[in-house]
């Protein structure tokens, strides 16, 4: 049947002779240039002013592949590679052990806060580091006399209950039994020895079995611990059966080859007793430090990175925070293995008003990055993330990873509990590091009175000599979003889905294809934003399911 009353097909068209359709792919050619803008042209401040993320848009891709195929492996150091790049920012309203620990199970990283004293922070990152295993080199080991009153204490402190028991009740003496939750449960008796209720028929392998081989014998043991011992039965380490399962359940999660624990990152400040501090946390098993500060490129900063380099060679070092090249070129010599990106851009930050310095996020990465990459440093967009598709434009933008406050301080993981705001909302507490609050107050458990001088918060910003607090942030709450095991997901799962639409199956060719100016943008107008929301009467904004 015809579909109009007369071939209406014309040889003409108001742009020129009408093509035959499979010359389609070949007349693009013709054009000089690609559609939209290369990432240069893009962010030249001189035509378009300083960028945010909001202002732009990534063009779309040719879908050839499946989401789930989109690899996200991002390096957030020098040597150190993340499967999802998301990082928590260190704010004692976002990170301490239990955000870190969730963050790097869904194989992202959690940066502890340092708004507390130096044993509290330690204390943090031992826990992380205990989290998961394959051999646990420095399993708390008990002796014969030990009480079971001693060893419910020890649970207590812990939060594990298998205990191998030894000779002298150190690492490296002979292994006479063993004692779990099972054996102490019930007994009522917390004065009697454990001797007189541990497990002395031991499943056990010898020094020098691989981890592979280990876990089988653990598997078909039907026990929960496997003790490892040298040719004279001494006690070398130990296997637990739940490491087995926390690596079936946390394929993607962030570990150390070798030791397979949870990779652990923490902030400090630059001053000389944050030294001392570091001290501790390397102690405890830190991977990555964090030097926190608004402004980076400072003599303390500098100092300081040099130090820790020639002090800690195996530790990590994230400088920051930058937001132009030469602001990164200072902490780039001085040896970083990574850059944190952004001032003033943060939800809970008023810094930009109040100092008149900083720089529109989008500017920030892309400038920061692009000079970054020559030297092989990684970069950590931060600030400024409300939505996946930020994070997908930190990451075009030449970020290897993003880090986020205000969008992770409303999960179940964060510090603090929720409670239901005067608009009936069910929310949690969220506060910049330069507020008033942070920079007068200590965290519960934060060391008392003597560590009072070394607040997170005025560190950050300089401020610790002020008669004058001048807040760089504010205080408040923001809306509940459930688990970090739910919500970390979702952010991936959304980012797989952004990145399939431009076309790009993992961030690495992301980042190839922005640079050779294959990937194209769209600058947006004030209308072109407005049209990009919501346009409804009334609506709900679900955002996973
Ligand atoms: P994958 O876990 O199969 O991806 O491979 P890996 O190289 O990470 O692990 C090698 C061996 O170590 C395998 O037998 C793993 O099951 C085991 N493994 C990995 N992570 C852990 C862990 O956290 N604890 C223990 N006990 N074993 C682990
Ligand atoms: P338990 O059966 O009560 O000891 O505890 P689980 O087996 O549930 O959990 C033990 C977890 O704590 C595992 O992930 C271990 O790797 C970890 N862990 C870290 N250090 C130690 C230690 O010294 N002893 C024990 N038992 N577990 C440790
Ligand atoms: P968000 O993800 O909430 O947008 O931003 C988090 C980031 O804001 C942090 O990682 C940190 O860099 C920055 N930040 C945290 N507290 C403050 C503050 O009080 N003032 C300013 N200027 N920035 C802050």
């Amino acid at each position: 049947m015809p579909l109009s009353n007369g071939d209406v097909r014309s040889s003409e068209s108001f742009f020129g002779p009408v093509l035959d359709h499979t010359k389609a792919l070949e007349a693009l050619s013709q054009y000089e240039e690609r559609d939209g803008l290369d990432i240069k042209s893009l962010l030249d401040s001189k035509k378009h002013g300083g960028l945010t993320y909001n202002d732009f848009l990534v063009l779309p891709g040719y879908i050839g592949f499946a989401a789930s195929d989109v690899n996200l492996d991002s390096p957030v150091t020098k040597r150190i590679t993340l499967r999802t790049p998301f990082v928590s920012s260190p704010m004692d309203t976002v990170t301490e052990h239990e955000m870190a620990i969730h963050m790097a199970l869904q194989g992202g990283l959690g940066v502890i806060h340092h708004n507390c004293s130096a044993e509290a922070q330690a204390e943090m990152v031992q826990k992380v580091k205990r989290f998961e295993n394959g051999f646990i080199m420095d399993p708390v080991v008990i002796g014969r006399n030990t009480t079971v009153g001693e060893v419910k204490a020890l649970k207590e402190k812990w939060g594990f209950g298998g205990f191998p028991v030894t000779e002298n009740g150190k690492l490296g003496s002979k292994l006479i039994g063993i004692v779990t939750n099972r054996d102490i449960q019930f007994e009522e008796d917390f004065r009697q020895p454990v001797s007189a209720v541990m497990v002395t028929d031991l499943v056990t392998a010898n020094h020098g079995t691989t981890l592979l081989e280990a876990n089988k014998i653990l598997s078909k043991s039907k026990k929960g611990k496997l003790p490892i011992i040298d040719s004279e039965g001494n006690l070398v380490s130990m296997i637990s059966r739940s490491d087995l399962t926390k690596n079936l359940h946390f394929p993607l999660a962030s570990k150390l080859p070798d030791s397979k624990q949870l990779i652990c990152a923490a902030a400090i400040g630059t001053r000389p007793e944050d030294k001392i501090r570091l001290q501790k946390l390397v102690d405890a098993g830190l991977d990555i430090v964090v030097l926190d500060s608004s402004q980076g490129n400072s003599m303390y900063q500098i100092e300081m990175i040099k130090w820790i380099k020639g002090k800690f060679p195996g530790l990590d070092v994230i400088g920051g925070n930058v937001v132009t090249r030469e602001q990164a070129a200072s902490l780039i010599a001085a040896g970083v293995d990574g850059l944190r990106i952004g001032m003033g851009s943060g939800s809970a930050c008023i810094t930009q008003e109040v100092m008149a310095v900083g720089r529109p996020q989008a500017a920030a990465v892309y400038n920061v990055s692009s000079f970054a990459a020559r030297f092989g440093v990684p970069t950590m967009a931060d600030g400024g993330v409300q939505n996946v598709g930020h994070i997908v434009k930190g990451l075009a933008l030449g970020a290897s990873t993003v880090m986020m406050g205000g969008l992770l301080a409303g999960t179940t993981e964060s510090p603090g509990t929720s409670f239901v705001s005067r608009e009936g909302k069910l929310v949690k507490a969220y506060r910049g590091m330069g507020s008033i609050d942070a920079m007068q107050d200590k965290k519960a458990g934060g060391g008392g009175k003597d560590s009072q001088k070394s607040n997170a918060g005025t560190a950050r910003y300089f401020s610790e000599g002020d008669s004058v607090l001048v807040a760089q942030g504010v205080s408040g709450a923001v809306a509940h979003r459930g688990s970090v095991t739910k919500f970390v997901p979702y952010l991936a799962a959304g980012l797989k889905h952004s990145l399939q639409d431009c076309g790009q199956k993992s961030l690495l060719e992301l980042h190839k294809s922005v640079e050779n100016g294959t990937t194209r943008f769209e600058l947006r107008t004030a209308s072109a934003q407005l049209e990009g929301g919501v346009n409804m009467e009334s609506y709900e904004k679900k955002l996973y399911a």
